[in-house]
C-alpha cells in the first residue's frame, strides 16, 4: 500500500500482481465469442467429409470438349446421388454436393450446353476439375486450435466444423458497477438545477461489455456513507470485479474509500500521476478487485481503459492490448507533474486533438479514436514528436 502516486506503468503492474485467471467451464459455442480456450480442440472428422463440388453443374468423367453426356440422375446439398457414373454420363450437381461415384470432375453449368436429358461440353472437362476433396480444411485427428487460442467469429466456426457444442474456456469476468452522487439522475429523468444525467453507469457498462465482462449489476448510490458501504457490499456478493465512480477524492461528502475500507477491501493505491484520473483508488478482498474511478466522464472511461480493460482481459486469460506508435500532428502542453491521456483524432498517423480536454467535457471523446500519452515535463512537446497511442476500442 502506498499513498504516493504511481505513475500509469506503475499502477498497472500493481493491478497487474492481483490478477488471477479465473476457472474454466464448458460453455455453449454461441456464448464463447471473447473467451479463451482452456483445451485443444481437434477434429472429429475430416472437414469437408466427403468430396464435393464448388460449383453448380454436370459431375462426370473427365471428357473432351464437345462430348454429349446423358443426365442420370441429381445430388443436391444435403441429398447425395445413389447413381454411378459411366463414361458418357452426368449427374446434375449443386454447390457442396457430394460427388456420385465414378464422376471425378465437374462442368459448371455456364460451360455446358443443356437440352432435355443431356448436356454437351463446352470446355474440356479435365481431372478432378471444380471438386473439392474430403479432408481439404481438416482432417480427422487434426489439432484445429491450441489451448489459449481466443476465439473470434473464425474460431468459434472452425470449432463447430470440428464437431464441438460446447468448449471448455475461461469463463467470462464478472463485473458489478457503482454510480455515486446525490447529483445523478437515471438517464431521461427530468433535471432539476444542479442535477445531472448519470452518464458513466451507462458507459462502464458499455465498456465493460467491450471488454467482454458479464455485468451482474449496476446500481447509483448518494452521497451517503451506509447506503455507499451497503452498495459495495451487494457488488461484492456477486463480482469478480467491482467498479465505481465517484466519491473517490478528499471532499466531506466522498464516502467511497470509507465505505471500502470499511468492509474490509484492501488498498492497493490511491492516486496516480495522470491526467485525467488522478484520484483512482485500487484494492481486493479475497481475490475479488476493486475500481475506485473518479467521477468526472472523461477521467472515468480513461481509467478504465488504462487499468479496468487489462485487469479484465488478464482475468479472462486474454492477451494484453499493445499501444502503439504515431507522432504529434500539432504542439501540446505538459503538464509538470502528471502524464497526461489526450483525446485525438488520428490521420495518417499523425495525432491531432480532439478540442477542450476538460474531464467533464465528453464531446471532445466522442472525436477521438485513440488517446495519446504525453509524458509530463517543462513546456510543450511538439509537432513531430513521437507519442504512445491508446486505442478507445479493443
Ligand atoms: P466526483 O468524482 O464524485 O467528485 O465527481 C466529479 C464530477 O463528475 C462531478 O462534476 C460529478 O457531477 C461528475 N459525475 C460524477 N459521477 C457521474 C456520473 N455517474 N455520470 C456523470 N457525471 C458524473
Ligand atoms: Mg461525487
Amino acid at each position: 500500500m502506498t499513498e504516493k502516486p504511481l505513475d500509469i506503468a506503475g499502477a498497472q503492474a500493481v493491478i497487474a500482481k492481483h490478477c488471477r485467471r479465473l476457472p474454466s467451464s464448458p460453455v455453449a459455442v454461441d456464448e464463447a465469442l471473447g473467451l479463451v480456450l482452456d483445451e485443444a480442440v481437434v477434429a472429429a472428422g475430416d472437414v469437408p467429409g466427403t468430396a464435393n463440388s464448388a460449383m453448380d453443374g454436370f459431375a462426370a468423367q473427365p471428357s473432351a470438349a464437345g462430348t454429349r453426356l446423358t443426365i442420370v440422375g441429381e445430388s443436391r446439398a444435403g441429398h447425395p446421388s445413389e447413381t454411378v457414373v459411366a463414361a458418357g454420363e452426368a449427374v446434375r450437381i449443386s454447390t457442396g454436393a457430394t460427388m456420385p461415384q465414378g464422376a471425378t470432375a465437374v462442368a459448371p453449368i455456364e460451360v455446358v450446353e443443356e437440352s432435355d436429358d443431356t448436356v454437351t461440353l463446352v470446355q474440356e472437362l479435365t481431372e478432378a476439375a471444380n471438386v473439392r476433396m474430403a479432408g481439404e480444411d481438416l482432417r480427422a485427428g487434426d489439432e484445429v486450435l491450441g489451448a489459449g487460442r481466443e476465439l473470434g467469429p473464425a474460431e468459434i466456426g472452425i470449432a463447430v466444423a470440428a464437431g464441438r457444442a460446447t468448449l471448455n474456456c475461461t469463463r467470462r469476468v464478472r463485473v458489478a458497477i457503482v454510480a455515486t452522487g446525490d447529483e445523478l439522475r437515471k438517464p431521461g429523468e427530468p433535471l432539476k438545477p444542479g442535477e445531472l444525467h448519470d452518464s458513466n453507469l451507462t458507459t462502464l457498462q458499455a465498456m465493460a461489455r467491450q471488454a467482454g465482462a458479464e455485468v451482474v449489476s449496476a446500481a447509483h448510490v448518494g452521497d451517503d456513507r451506509d447506503a455507499t458501504e451497503a452498495a459495495f457490499a451487494q457488488a461484492l456478493k456477486a463480482a469478480d470485479v467491482v467498479v465505481c465512480s465517484g466519491g473517490v477524492s478528499v471532499g466531506p461528502h466522498d464516502h467511497v474509500k470509507g465505505a471500502l475500507i470499511g468492509l474490509g477491501v484492501e488498498q492497493h493505491f490511491w492516486r496516480v500521476a495522470l491526467r485525467p484520473g488522478r484520484p483512482t483508488w485500487f484494492g481486493s478482498r479475497e481475490g475479488r478487485l476493486v475500481f475506485g474511478l473518479p467521477g468526472n466522464p472523461v477521467s472515468a472511461m480513461v481509467t478504465f481503459l488504462l487499468f479496468v480493460a487489462p485487469a479484465l482481459r488478464a482475468l479472462q486469460g486474454r492477451r494484453a492490448l499493445e499501444s502503439s506508435a504515431a507522432v504529434l500532428g500539432e504542439s501540446i502542453g505538459r503538464h509538470p507533474k502528471r502524464d497526461e491521456c489526450v483525446r485525438v483524432r488520428v490521420v495518417d498517423r499523425e495525432a491531432f486533438a480532439t478540442g477542450p480536454q476538460g474531464s467533464h467535457i465528453l464531446s471532445s471523446m466522442t472525436l477521438a479514436d485513440a488517446l495519446a500519452v504525453i509524458p509530463r515535463g517543462e513546456g510543450s512537446l511538439d509537432a513531430g514528436s513521437p507519442i504512445e497511442l491508446l486505442a478507445l476500442e479493443p
